[in-house]
């Protein structure tokens, strides 16, 4: 039986994608790769929205925020970091390592950022530089209103930059239109690639700030990776597999086209969330704010969420995810992004359902 991986990353891999990363290595400074760099770039910066440079390093999407860090700040700089959730935290913890000024805004688990609160902050702070945001928080299934977020931010004239690893390619994100000066994410999510590869737009405004920042880097520095993708290279050797897996997956992607991906998405997350509360759960996000590409199902009292998974992938070959830190005893997460058909999905919610029961039955 086929394991069924239904966690928000990585994600399955279409056929298609395993098969070209069993291709032959190629010479990272001939004319083939430097084609298939380009032509993946391209594809990356039209499913971004924008015009701005789109730089790829092998990495993962923690890396692209530790690269946005080095890369637009000097020590002292003060940045508002907005949470509402573990990878917010992570996001605000890596501006902290590298010695920035972070003031942390934080919103209560299950709940979106609220917009004016932001605003306020950055109103009552004018030396806040940038601020930091989830576009949709992974570990709770809430994503945030980014729109809202970029217009208090962008009035403010602040940049904002987004992490984007669960939402991009799931859920719409106009980088140009909304002015995010950063898009960070991973190739392992609603990417359908493999993990392997960090990706960061970088807005003009983004490169003025790169241009006065002091911070020490060299493996992550945007201006060789700039310099270099000209030529469809990279300064250092690219993860070449990974290359043509993402750039096979970006073409799937832009075949059913980018606005049809999205309604799958929204669809199957709608009857995801119909099925858990028909079932008679309860969902972790506010239903405001539930994510498209991940549902956070709160586990009924008495029911311990590893057992649940243990079960599932026991007897159901399916494999969901569980809570993090302060959720990890009270939510089971099913992930709904990438490749994925609407009866997978809902197969994986019935399952949990009879296991829950069985559980309770004791
Ligand atoms: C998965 C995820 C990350 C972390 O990415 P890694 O690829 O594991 O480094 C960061 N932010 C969000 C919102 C995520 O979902």
């Amino acid at each position: 039986m086929q394991t069924n991986l239904r966690i928000p990353g990585p994600t399955t891999l279409p056929d298609s994608v395993r098969k070209v990363m069993s291709r032959q290595m190629i010479n990272h400074r001939g004319a083939e790769f430097s084609e298939i760099f380009k032509d993946t770039t391209a594809r990356l910066q039209r499913l971004h929205k924008t015009k701005n440079d789109v730089l790829i390093f092998p990495g993962s999407g923690t890396g692209a925020m530790e690269a946005t860090i080095q890369n637009l700040f000097s020590p002292g700089d003060k940045v508002l970091a907005v949470t509402i959730g573990s990878f917010g935290d992570i996001f605000a913890n890596c501006a902290k390592a590298f010695g920035l000024d972070v003031d942390v805004l934080s919103f209560p688990p299950g709940q979106a950022a609220k917009a004016e609160v932001i605003g306020e902050r950055l109103r009552a702070n004018p030396d806040i530089k940038a601020v930091l945001v989830t576009h949709n928080e992974t570990s709770t299934g809430v994503t945030n209103h980014l729109e809202k977020i970029a217009w208090v931010v962008k009035g403010a004239g602040k940049l904002l930059l987004v992490d984007a690893v669960s939402a991009i390619g799931g859920i719409d994100l106009r980088t140009d239109e909304w002015g995010c000066d950063i898009v960070l994410s991973g190739a392992q999510k609603a990417w359908m690639a493999p993990p392997g590869l960090a990706i960061i737009a970088v807005s003009e405004a983004a490169w003025e700030a790169h241009k006065t920042s002091t911070l020490p880097r060299y493996y992550w520095n945007f201006d060789p990776a700039k310099a270099w993708a000209e030529s469809g290279q990279t300064p250092y050797t690219p993860a070449i597999a990974n290359i043509f897996a993402i750039q096979e997956a970006l073409k799937m992607i832009e075949e059913e086209g980018l606005e049809n991906v999205f309604l799958r998405h929204a669809m199957v997350a709608q009857k995801t969330r119909d099925a858990v509360r028909k079932a008679g759960f309860e969902l972790f996000a506010d239903p405001a704010h539930a994510s498209n590409t991940v549902t956070a199902v709160k586990m009924p009292q008495g029911i311990n969420p590893a057992d649940v998974l243990g079960l599932l992938n026991d007897d159901y070959n399916i494999i969901l995810a569980g809570g993090i830190g302060a959720q990890k005893s009270e939510i089971v997460r099913i992930g709904h992004l990438g490749w994925f058909t609407e009866d997978e999905v809902l197969e994986s919610v019935h399952a949990l359902d009879a296991v829950v029961k069985r559980l309770r039955k004791g």
